[in-house]
Parts: C-alpha cells; structure tokens; sequence
C-alpha cells in the first residue's frame, strides 16, 4: 500500500560496510557515502528518527584476519574500529546534507565519539539527530548484524531495515542463479530452517524472539529507501507467523 507520510516513528538502519564501497576494493567512495547521507537525511527531514548501525568490511572483517593467521579477538576488534572510522564518514557526510548526527560508540574512545548510552541514544534521537551507533556490540564474535538487531530492540524501534546489495533476500544467490526468485514475505523460522543469508542466525533470533520486523532492500536503487519507510511494498519483508511455504510473493 502507497503513503505519502512516513509508516514509521523511529526506525533502526543498517548498513553495511560494502555499501560504502562503490567500485572501490576498500575503503569509502565519497560519491557513494554523499548519496546514502542524501537519502538517510531526507528520511531524518521527513520527522523519522532514525538509528544506524553500519559495518567494518569494507575496511577490514576479523574472521578474515583470523583466517591469515591474527589472534580473533585482536581482529574482532580492529574490525569494531573500522566500524567506528564508517561512522565517522558517515556523521560528516551527513552533516553536510544538513542532517545533524552523532557517533555513539560500543567502545569507549572518548577523543573522537560519545559512548553509547541508551537513554542518552533515546534523547539524540528524540530531539531529532541521527545517532550512528559505531562498534558493534563492543565484543568480539560478534557481528554489525546483530549489534543491528540488539540496539534496534534496545532503543525500541518499530523495524530493523537491512541495506544489501539486492532487492530483497532471493531462494538462491541471484547474482549465480538465474532462477533464482524474491521472497515478498518471509518468517524468521523459514529463513533459520532454509538457511536462507539474510543475517547470521544469532540476529535472525533475536528479531523473531523480540517480534521485531525486518525489511530487506537494495541500496543501490535510488528512492528505495524513502519507498521503504513510506510503507510501500519494496524488498522483502521478514516477521512473525507468516506463511512457512512459497515465495510469498
Ligand atoms: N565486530 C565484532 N563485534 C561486533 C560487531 C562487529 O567483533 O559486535 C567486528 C567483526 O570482526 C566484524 C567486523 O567488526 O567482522 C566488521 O563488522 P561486520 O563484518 O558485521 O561488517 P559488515 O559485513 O556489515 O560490513
């Protein structure tokens, strides 16, 4: 169903570092972080509060160090920092659209960011400021995922919309099958049985076990996410006690 006014009152975003990629291997492309601060300010503008959660890839994952050979928690948390340096870009991009923001970090570095206070979390975005929730969970074996799905229950958002790469979460890689097809809905129990990638399952569990919903949709189509907060039927949707077969299309 079209709205013209935004369906939701605070809204938790994640991003994942990727997203801040562009062509790039590593690292953030300026054009891309200006488009994404674009769009999340103009969701901030329409009275959405808005909390994001963005991760590290794009600069460095800790099971990818660990597989070379690091110490995994050293890794874990030099992948938590990157999280922190996406945050930072990502304050600055927005404030240059106008939005104003802030960087809460799971880890204390009090030189460059706030740390992460609930309450305090609340009254940033209360007062309207987009609160970038930096660090993860602040420990180690963790993912951006589920710190995503944790601060979303945390500070009591209405949905956890998941930026990918694609439109929405597919029966098989669509990039690697060309039969693959898009779910409309899904439940969390069918994506932990089918084993379906939409996050890892200690996310997933935590949305079903808090009945918070969760949408998928692709970054890289402009508009998409302002279709998205508008209620409209964008990506795939992922709840509680929806139909266990099909496509739900
Ligand atoms: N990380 C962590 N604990 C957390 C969240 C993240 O240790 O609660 C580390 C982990 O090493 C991870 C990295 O930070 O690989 C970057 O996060 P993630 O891989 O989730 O980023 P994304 O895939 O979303 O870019």
């Amino acid at each position: 169903m079209a709205q013209d006014s935004p369906v939701y009152r605070r809204i938790l975003l994640k991003l994942s570092g990727e997203a801040l990629l562009g062509g790039q291997q590593y690292g953030i492309d300026p054009p891309v972080i200006q488009r994404v601060a674009a769009e999340i300010a103009e969701v901030a503008g329409m009275g959405i509060e808005v909390g994001l959660v963005i991760g590290g890839g794009n600069i460095f994952r800790g099971a990818g160090l660990a597989e070379a050979g690091m110490d995994r928690v050293t890794a874990d948390h030099m992948g938590m920092l990157a999280t922190v340096i996406n945050a930072l870009a990502l304050q600055d991009a927005l404030e240059r659209k106008g939005a104003v923001a802030r960087v809460m970090s799971a880890l204390q570095i009090h030189d460059v960011c706030e740390d992460y206070i609930r309450r305090r979390a609340a009254r940033h975005l209360e007062k309207g400021r987009v609160v970038i929730l930096a660090a993860g969970t602040g420990n180690p074996f963790f993912t951006t995922d589920t710190a995503a799905a944790l601060r979303a229950i945390e500070i009591g958002a209405d949905v956890l919309i998941k930026a990918t790469k694609v439109d929405g979460v597919y029966t098989a890689d669509p990039m690697l099958d060309p039969d693959a097809k898009r779910y409309g809905r899904l439940s969390f129990d069918q994506v932990l049985t089918e084993r379906l990638r939409v996050m890892d399952a200690t996310a997933v569990v935590m949305c079903r076990d808090n009945n918070l919903p969760l949408i998928v949709f692709n970054l890289n189509t402009p508009g998409d996410l302002i279709r998205v907060v508008k209620g409209e039927v964008v990506g795939t949707f992922v709840g509680n006690d929806l139909p266990l077969a099909g496509t739900g299309t």
